[in-house]
C-alpha cells in the first residue's frame, strides 16, 4: 500500500483512495543547484571553500557555500517518491517535478522555482534530520550526515561534474516529468535504479 512519495513530496495514500491525492512539495535538492556549475574550478581557490572541507569538517561546521557545494547534481531528490504507509518502505519513481529538465537532471528554473512549486524547501541542517530517510543513499548531506564519506564519484573527489553520470547516478536522460503522466497511474513508474 504505497502511500506517498516524493521529493517534492507527493504524500498520496493510495491506501485509502488515489484520487484524494494530497501533494505536498519538498525540493530540498534544488537548493544545492546553483552553484554545481562552478564548485570544481574553485575548491582550492575560493576562500569560502576549505581544501578538503567534506572531509574535515562537520556539516554543522560548513559555510553557506561549502553547503550549497556538497550537491552533485544528481536530480534523484527530484524524483516524486512513494512510501508504503504499512512498513514506510520508500520506493522511487522516475516521474519528475514539472521544472525538472529530465535532459541535463537539473532544474529549469531554478531562480523562479517558488512561482510554480511554493512548497519548494531549502535543505537545511536541521530539515536532514526530518527527511534524510527518503533522500538517496547516494546523497552528499545524507551520507555526511549520516558519519559517511562522499561516494568515490562525487566531483569533489574527481573533479569532474560527469562523474555522476558516468557513474550512472544522474537523472538525466532517466526520468519523465510530471506533466506527462496521470498522477493516478503514479506507481507504475516505481525503478530500482535509486536506492
Ligand atoms: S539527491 Fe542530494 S546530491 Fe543529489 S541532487 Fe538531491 S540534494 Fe543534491
Amino acid at each position: 500500500m504505497w502511500f506517498s512519495i516524493t521529493h517534492r513530496q507527493y504524500f498520496l495514500c493510495v491506501k485509502k483512495q488515489k484520487s484524494a491525492l494530497r501533494r505536498q512539495y519538498i525540493l530540498p535538492f534544488l537548493s544545492c543547484y546553483n552553484i554545481c556549475y562552478v564548485v570544481p574550478q574553485l575548491v582550492g581557490k575560493m576562500p569560502s571553500l576549505r581544501p578538503l572541507f567534506w572531509k574535515k569538517y562537520p556539516l554543522a561546521a560548513l559555510n553557506a557555500d561549502e553547503w550549497e557545494a556538497l550537491c552533485d547534481g544528481c536530480g534523484q531528490c527530484c524524483l516524486i517518491k512513494l512510501e508504503d504507509d504499512e512498513t514506510d518502505e520508500v520506493a522511487y519513481t522516475k516521474v519528475a517535478c514539472q521544472l525538472l529538465d529530465c535532459s541535463t537532471g537539473y532544474c529549469s528554473d531554478y531562480v523562479h522555482r517558488k512561482n510554480f512549486v511554493p512548497d519548494c524547501i531549502q535543505l537545511t541542517l536541521q530539515k536532514i534530520t526530518e527527511i534524510a530517510y527518503w533522500l538517496p543513499t547516494s546523497c552528499a548531506y545524507r551520507r555526511l550526515y549520516e558519519g559517511k564519506n562522499l561516494p568515490s564519484w562525487h566531483y569533489l573527489n574527481t573533479g569532474s561534474r560527469k562523474s555522476v553520470i558516468q557513474a550512472k547516478k544522474s537523472v538525466a536522460g532517466r526520468c519523465i516529468s510530471e506533466k506527462e503522466i496521470n498522477d493516478d497511474d503514479i506507481d507504475e513508474y516505481i525503478v530500482r535504479w535509486v536506492r
